[in-house]
């Protein structure tokens, strides 16, 4: 691990321009610049290894820079500007509140922050894992923050957003830094290794990529990690190997397999991975995005979604042209479902057997079906629910086991022709409505969702139902580790409302709420992308105003209201010229 260092800080970015994935919120701070317009404290939040010191660094950098260049970026050549890239600059202090978390910490901090620079205009403090601080230092703090001198910048990095005291986000100007998307990530990766003089594979860059999870620090360290294992080539088989992936090609041959209605052929490429030590739900999650790249690799408007590698992509295609839409988005389907119910499965082994054995049946359908892509939008054919093939369910009777689920299938294929329409979407969520929720058994609400389902799918252009959307959100919920137990409740009592096509809504009562909320967002949304296989639903954060939350009814409130039912009562009142309080 000791290359790790090497490649994170040789190629650490020295410019805002060389920032990867982040150039929104890099814009805007040049506008800052720009402008003149500079806030005394910034709070940089985002997952780990995005780029938030970085960035409080080059900031840092730009602002005290003696000649900014006409694109407001540092020289990187004055006296200023080469002792922060020699790291001996006086006008950027930096503290790690991990471990330096003390009143005593902060109060040294404080200290500094009294003597002004004594070369160029600003003194900047970065306090990065700011949550981690204790609420002493925070205190001691919150006086500095208040009243800074005009020379002092406060830049506050932290994961953890949500720990952070109001007192403290209502100073400081909020930036929110994304995971940094597959493509820029290979991109970068393939820059290094280039003046690394590293011949990689754009696909073993996208395995890093997929795995690093949208940090660029990891990226890199895996990186480095692959190159003291191999040298100076890296292939994909290297890729895999070391970083215990799935190759891929197990899913290219398994769809083959399914489309020749070769179930056997499946059963053994299954049994193979769990030979070679992959776990069961591993590999179905992992054939559930096969399906979905498939899908998506079937038009050139989608194909974009695809997030590998330009080889691979040509094989997605010429694949994706051998199955039609229909046998995808079943497949698709199958898959999912047996994802979702893995972790209740007595016999998790079974039930991916049977999933691939709904699948290959898939393709008896598929012959009738003709394979040829509707070239205009392929998407269209998903409005209208698939059809189990009919062989599926009677060939199902074979297998005494298999019998239920599909039944269930077929009830529910029959439900869905004779609702039209999903029109159950409440109005608005109050929060009482919230807690009955919470004490529903899982069995009764899948009936309901299962419900949900037969009619959901009527919407124009969703390939997904509501009740998928909101299968997929209660699935995260269960899955949050113990600690974030209120959190899994809330959600799970405030599922997403379908508004129209992919959007979707969710209202919460309060800003804490909502700021949870929004911190989970974007793993949320990848974890519902991933499951129901569409890329575009959204959802909208709904702050509800206060009068749509059911509140207490003033004395005089009560009184009218019980007046309208009740009209004598507006007599009497009058009467008797009594007032209400
Ligand atoms: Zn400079």
């Amino acid at each position: 691990m000791d290359n790790y260092i090497v490649s994170a800080l040789k190629y650490r970015p020295a410019t805002f321009d060389s920032v990867v994935g982040q150039s929104t919120l890099t814009t805007t701070l040049k506008n800052a610049i720009k402008s003149n317009h500079l806030a005394h404290a910034y709070l940089f939040c985002g997952p780990r290894g995005v780029g938030k010191t970085t960035c409080a660094r080059i900031f840092a950098k730009t602002i005290n820079c003696e000649q900014l260049t006409p694109d407001y970026e540092a020289c990187n050549k004055c006296e200023s500007c080469v002792s922060f890239n020699r790291q001996r600059s006086y006008n950027i202090h930096e503290l790690d509140a991990a471990s330096n978390n003390g009143v005593d910490d902060i109060r040294r901090l404080i200290e500094q922050v009294r003597i002004p620079p004594q070369i160029g205009k600003y003194s900047v403090y970065i306090i990065d894992e700011v949550h981690m601080l204790s609420s002493g230092a925070f205190n001691a703090f919150l006086k500095t923050l208040e009243e800074p001198p005009a020379y002092a910048i406060f830049i506050l990095a932290t994961t953890e957003k949500h720990k952070i005291l109001p007192t403290i986000l209502s100073r400081c100007q909020i930036y929110d830094f994304n995971r940094i998307s597959v493509t820029d990530t290979v991109n970068h990766l393939k820059s290094v290794a280039q003046k690394e003089g590293v011949t990689v594979d754009d696909s073993a860059l996208n395995v890093i990529a997929q795995k690093s999870d949208g940090g660029m620090r990891d990226a890199l360290s895996v990186f480095d990690q692959l190159v003291s294992f191999c040298g100076n080539r890296i292939t994909y088989q290297d890729a895999i190997r070391n970083l215990n992936v799935l190759d891929y090609d197990y899913y290219f041959r398994l769809t083959d397999a399914f489309m020749a209605g070769e179930l056997t052929e499946s059963l053994l490429i299954f049994n193979e991975i769990l030979n070679k030590g992959f776990d069961g739900h591993h590999f179905i999650t992992g054939l559930s995005s096969h399906f979905r790249d498939l899908l998506v690799s079937r038009d050139e408007k989608t194909v974009v979604l695809l997030e590998v590698g330009a080889d691979i992509t040509q094989k997605y295609k010429s694949q994706a042209k051998k199955c039609s839409d229909k046998f995808l988005f079943q497949a698709l389907k199958i898959a999912n479902d047996c994802d979702l119910n893995y972790r209740i499965s007595k016999n998790k082994r079974l039930l991916v057997e049977l999933a691939l054995v709904r699948i290959s049946q898939l393709s008896d359908e598929k012959k009738k079906d003709l394979t040829a892509p509707d070239a205009k939008n392929p998407l269209k054919k998903f409005d209208t629910p698939a059809d189990p093939p009919p062989s599926a369910i009677e060939n199902a009777g074979a297998t005494p086991k298999e019998n239920k689920p599909d039944r269930a299938g077929q009830e529910t294929q029959i439900n869905r022709q004779s609702t039209p329409k999903y029109n159950k979407r409440p109005e608005s969520v109050s929060i009482s409505v919230g807690l009955e929720n919470k004490n529903r058994n899982i069995s009764e609400r899948k009936n309901e969702e299962s419900a949900a389902a037969t009619a959901g799918n009527a919407k124009p252009s969703v390939a997904c139902s509501e009740a998928d959307v909101v299968r997929a959100w209660n699935a995260f919920a269960e899955k949050l580790p113990i600690e974030k137990t209120g959190f899994s409740s809330f959600m799970l009592n405030n599922p997403p409302v379908n508004i129209s096509g992919t959007s979707y809504e969710v209202a919460v009562s309060n800003v804490m709420q909502e700021r949870e909320l929004k911190l989970t967002l974007q793993e949320i949304l990848s974890h519902i992308h991933r499951n129901v296989g569409n890329n575009q639903i959204t959802v909208l954060i709904k702050l509800l105003e206060k009068t749509e939350i059911k509140r207490t009814l003033t004395p005089e409130e009560q009184f009218r209201k019980m007046a309208e039912k009740n009209p004598s009562l507006s007599k009497l009142q009058s009467d008797l010229n009594l007032e209400i309080d």
